[in-house]
């Protein structure tokens, strides 16, 4: 029996998407750079072990994660790829980065120096250079940029693979930040040039990509963009769709006007309306911020979502819908399909980044690859 065989909503992650979508990132890229695929939280909540399996089957070899023990799990699964660590190490964690074979991305003074005496002991000293452009957030601001300029002994016996920093704006291709911060970059790469010598750069995420070949650098790091999130919010998704979700419909009642729909009363049937209850709620990653707002469709047909989303349940207006279509057992679209998770991620009030890191486990989960649809855990 699968997990959660019994479960009142599918969730389909397809990785037959996600592989043509970092070729397509990459395709993208001018000649010289390349793409690796950020697969940090679980791989955006899509499961990282199927995720990083299936881009490393089509060709991927720079992975990066965000945390120590993410890449641990990642170096498990993977013996032949480059793995980047965005928080970098931490005192007391040199060791653990050296056994696993993980770079570490070195975000300032301190964890350089950290990384130069744990090299110093005879270690690979292999690491990235993270110049804070600003995100103010990690990585090295323009007064330690200055002082590494000045005292290029802090790098000794380091080998900086590449650096790399970090865009805030990159959705908004007219945003000022983007050439400011590119000019940053640019500038910091000239005044250490001379000391981290030969080392590559890496500067795009998803929507980086999309602002041209100036931010390509030699590395695109994309995350969102792979599993389906549109890197270009104000123009069409180049994407292709990766999740969906579908609910299945527990029951469906008659309530007469004037009748109140669930938690505080917060809907009142303004006529006699059929509705639905579908067994997903806010703890399945239906955030509760989009009640009111939100809708499901069945067979391509708009059910709004009417009352507060609960727990475990959201309430659908289906007084539209011809009755054989809307019975118990009847699939309803959540996220996915006619319903794009950018659309729901608006109406929730949020970004498509939030929708899939908050998918709950008691979804019914499948995995299509290479044409075939597996039950199961990633
Ligand atoms: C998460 C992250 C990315 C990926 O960004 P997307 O917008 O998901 O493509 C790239 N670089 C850094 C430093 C990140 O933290």
């Amino acid at each position: 029996m699968p997990p959660n065989a019994f479960a009142g909503a599918q969730l389909s992650i397809n990785l037959d998407a996600i592989t043509p979508n970092w070729r397509a990132l990459g395709a993208r890229l001018k000649s010289g750079a390349r793409a690796g695929a950020v697969v940090k939280a679980d791989a955006y909540g899509l499961g990282m072990a199927a995720v990083a399996r299936a881009l490393h089957a089509a060709g991927c070899r720079d992975f990066f994660v965000a945390s120590l023990d993410e890449g641990v799990d990642l170096r498990k699964l993977l013996s032949d790829c480059r793995i980047s660590v965005f928080f970098g190490p931490q005192p007391g964690e040199a060791e653990e980065f050296s056994r696993h074979r993980l770079k570490p991305i070195l975000n300032d003074l301190g964890q350089i120096e950290l990384w130069r005496t744990h090299a110093s002991r005879g270690a690979p000293g292999k690491a990235v250079l993270q110049i804070d452009t600003g995100m103010s957030r990690l990585g090295l601001p323009p007064e330690e940029v200055a002082r590494l300029e000045a005292e290029p002994e802090r790098l000794s016996g380091l080998d900086i693979a590449f650096v790399m920093s970090h865009l805030a704006c990159a959705e908004q291709p007219e945003h000022p930040m983007n050439e400011a911060q590119l000019a940053e970059f640019k500038a910091a790469l000239e005044s250490l040039g001379q000391i981290v010598g030969p080392a590559k750069t890496s500067f795009a995420n998803s929507s980086g990509i999309f602002l041209g070949p100036e931010f390509h650098f030699d590395l695109a790091r994309p995350g969102a963009a792979l599993y389906g999130i549109n890197p270009t919010p104000d123009k069409a998704n180049p994407m292709s769709e990766v999740v969906r979700l579908q609910g299945k419909i527990l029951q469906v009642r008659r309530v007469d006007s004037p009748r109140s729909v669930g938690y505080g009363a917060a809907h009142m049937v303004a006529r006699p309306s059929w509705i639905a209850t579908v067994p997903v709620g806010y703890a399945d990653g239906y955030l509760r911020s989009a009640s009111k707002q939100a809708s499901g469709y069945i067979r391509g047909v708009q059910v709004p979502v009417v009352g507060r989303v609960s727990m475990d349940m959201i309430t659908l207006d289906v007084t539209e819908i011809p009755p054989e279509h809307a019975q118990p057992g009847a699939l309803v679209d959540l996220i996915g399909g006619p319903h794009s998770i950018d659309a729901f991620a608006a109406e929730a009030g949020t970004i498509g980044y939030e929708i899939l890191t908050s998918l709950g486990r008691r979804h019914r989960r499948s995995y299509i690859e290479n044409g075939r649809e597996r039950e199961g855990a990633a």
